[in-house]
C-alpha cells in the first residue's frame, strides 16, 4: 500500500515538472501572439483566434477573424 503511494506521488510531481518545463514556451507564444492581418496582439485589447491555413496557422484578432 505505501508503494502505491509513492509511485503516485512520483507521478504528480514528474506531470509538475513537465508543467514547468513547458510553461516559458506558452508565455513567449502568448506574448508574440498577434492578428496577421492588422498586426495588433492582446496588448491591445484584442481577442486572438487561430485559424488553420494550408501551410501554418494565422492569429486572427477579432475583426478580422470575422471577415474571413
Ligand atoms: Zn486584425
Amino acid at each position: 500500500m505505501s508503494q502505491l503511494l509513492e509511485s503516485k506521488t512520483r507521478s504528480a510531481l514528474y506531470q509538475e515538472l513537465v508543467f514547468t518545463k513547458n510553461q516559458p514556451k506558452l508565455k513567449s507564444f502568448a506574448i508574440e501572439a498577434s492578428c496577421y492581418v492588422c498586426g495588433k496582439g492582446l496588448d491591445d485589447g484584442h481577442s486572438l483566434t487561430a485559424k488553420n491555413s494550408a501551410t501554418k496557422t494565422l492569429l486572427f484578432c477579432n475583426i478580422h477573424y470575422s471577415m474571413n
